[in-house]
């Protein structure tokens, strides 16, 4: 797909470099146009900022007629027409916010093609038969070129994004089965992708991919603890000061608590969410853009369609609720391809509130996700597994301190990665632990006991307490120490032993179910069997193999294996 022998090579080539004002083609630019031009289906998988929109723009200004944009978000749909409007390309949008005459007027000159690119959100085409009769005539006239959808990924349940309005998509290419459709994302799974392809319909679809990998990003993992802001100060003093950056928050209180500790540190810092009223924000987004502040403490709301490419570190505060999510989020830095760092706080405790906020519906969504029906969706079936399984993926990458860090967000993406190509600059490599490979089987059907013999009424940390051997006033009160279980695992350091405990949560042995929260807000856990799962270990058809650092001084494994 790559030759420059297609009829249309010229007039692309004059049209990127006249138009667009650009000299060249970014990688997979030049294939994908091929490609769709030559009239196939494709599926395009390209990192935020790789150039997807050119690849779809240069076609519909050298193809006669019209070519349909589904985007998810009118603010980004705005950008992208004003950028049109600004090379002289005509174009128009609609949506469901619109004024009657405003739509109709649109349609009206929709017909006389005075468009070449026409955006519309995803409920307009589910919704509006005007518009399919519109798209209808122009496709009796042969004027259809081309089909584009935007994020894609919106389209799959398995997604991060799922929005139900891109489920009923398929029906363009239902009705339009010759134009060629063009899907493109920035982020999917391989099984994200199998679902957009079959729920668009695509036929012999054309995919093109390419690595995930970032290599100017350095990745760490570093435990939250109480003094997490102080450690958020000092990291940004010694390593980044005075310089931009982005720190995405759970909570909107989060947000506004962290950029006023930095603010009181002497930070440039302010904070972004969604319930801030719309001037404030953009208020804020401009500051930034302008560099009059340097960091963002945020939710996930902010980023999207965000360009700044000096962005030199994006810290986590509290865990991201999935692996593609994650690496989204850290993909706003370094885009001008200089060294920054990517720092999240882990703490197991987060896991618990983030779980809990995920069941209630209460977590604030990206923006893309954000359809009519989010509240009611949070809690529905398919859709709470999909993001209990994603969260616990997260936190299985947290826990690992021995791979690294970006084959284990490439491996999530299928892509194959050899970690020597890393080059030390995740916390994983630098470290370079040697590792022993141990059996813990015998440890973890004990762990799993436990809270049988405990009737799944206790938190992990209490089982952990129980099985090292605690004495404490809480295990007496409940009679803990006489359980036969009880010191089983003193031998074991306290590190060691939550890793298998917590190994067997992310790996659904067991399960954290979290309870309702009291009445100041927290939330509790207590731990259940998942005896589909745990009959595996027990009837021996299964083992389970931890890696652990072979230099650890307290560890004590090997002994009690002997
Ligand atoms: P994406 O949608 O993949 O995140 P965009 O289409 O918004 O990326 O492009 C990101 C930036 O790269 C834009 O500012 C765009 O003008 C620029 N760009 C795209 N293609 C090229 C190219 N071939 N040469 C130079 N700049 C490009
Ligand atoms: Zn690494």
């Amino acid at each position: 797909w790559s030759s420059g022998n297609f009829p249309w090579t010229k007039k692309l080539e004059a049209n990127n470099k006249k138009v667009f004002g650009n000299h060249s083609f970014r990688p997979n630019q030049r294939e994908v146009i091929n490609a769709t031009m030559s009239g196939y289906d494709v599926f395009v998988l390209m990192p935020t900022g790789g150039g997807k929109s050119l690849t779809y723009q240069l076609p519909a200004l050298i193809s006669p007629g019209i070519t349909l944009v589904i985007s998810p978000l009118v603010s980004l749909i705005q950008d992208q027409i004003m950028h049109l409007l600004q090379a002289n390309i005509p174009a128009a949008y609609l949506s469901a916010s619109m004024e009657w005459n405003e739509q109709q007027e649109i349609l009206r000159e929709l017909s006389s093609c005075k468009y070449k690119l026409l955006y519309a959100t995803p409920e307009k085409v589910a919704k509006s038969d005007v518009l399919m009769r519109n798209l209808d005539n122009l496709h009796a006239r042969e004027l259809l070129s081309r089909i584009v959808i935007d994020e894609a990924h919106c389209v799959s349940q398995w997604g991060h994004d799922f929005r139900p309005d891109y489920q009923g998509l398929g029906i363009l290419k239902q009705k339009f089965p010759n134009t060629p459709v063009l899907a493109l994302t920035a982020t999917a799974t391989a099984s994200v992708k199998e679902d957009v392809v079959q729920a668009l319909g695509l036929v012999n679809c054309i995919i093109f991919r390419q690595s995930f990998n970032r290599p100017n990003l350095w990745y760490s993992v570093l435990p939250k603890t109480r003094k997490c802001l102080d450690d958020i100060d000092k990291f940004i003093r010694e390593n980044h000061f005075d310089e931009c950056g982005i720190i995405y928050c759970l909570s909107r209180l989060d947000c506004e608590k962290v950029a006023e500790r930095l603010q009181e540190c002497g930070h440039k810092a302010a904070f972004y969410h969604g319930s801030m009223d719309p001037a404030r924000r953009a208020f804020v987004q401009k500051q930034w853009s302008k560099d009059e502040i340097n960091i963002i403490c945020a939710t996930v709301a902010f980023g999207m369609g965000i360009n700044k490419p000096d962005v030199r570190f994006v810290i986590h505060h509290s865990l991201p609720k999935s692996i593609e999510g994650y690496h989204q989020e850290c993909g706003r830095a370094g885009r001008d391809g200089q060294r920054s760092s990517c720092v999240l706080y882990y703490s197991y405790s987060d896991y618990i509130r983030v779980k809990h906020m995920i069941t209630q519906g209460v977590v604030e969504q990206s923006p893309l996700a954000s359809g009519q029906n989010r509240s009611n969706m949070a809690s529905s079936g398919r859709i709470l597994e999909t993001n209990t399984e994603n969260l616990l993926r997260m936190v299985s990458y947290c826990e690992n301190d021995v791979d690294c860090r970006r084959l284990l967000q490439l491996v999530h993406f299928g892509e194959k990665f050899d970690s020597a190509h890393c080059k030390k600059t995740c916390d994983n490599c630098l470290k370079i632990k040697s590792f022993v490979e141990k059996d813990v089987t015998e440890i973890a059907k004990q762990l799993v006991e436990l809270v049988k013999l405990t009737r799944e009424q206790f938190s992990s940390s209490h089982i952990l307490e129980v099985y090292r051997g605690s004495l404490s006033q809480y295990v007496k009160k409940h009679r803990h120490e006489t359980l036969g279980l009880h010191a089983a695992g003193k031998h074991l350091a306290k590190g060691e032993a939550s890793r298998i405990l917590r190994h067997l949560v992310t790996e659904d042995f067991l399960m954290e179910d979290v309870k309702k929260s009291d009445i100041y807000g927290s939330v509790s856990s207590v731990l259940k069997v998942n005896e589909s799962k745990v009959y595996k270990l027990f009837s021996g058809g299964q083992k389970i193999i931890l890696r652990f650092p072979s230099s650890a001084k307290s560890s004590k494994l090997s002994n009690f294996e002997a």
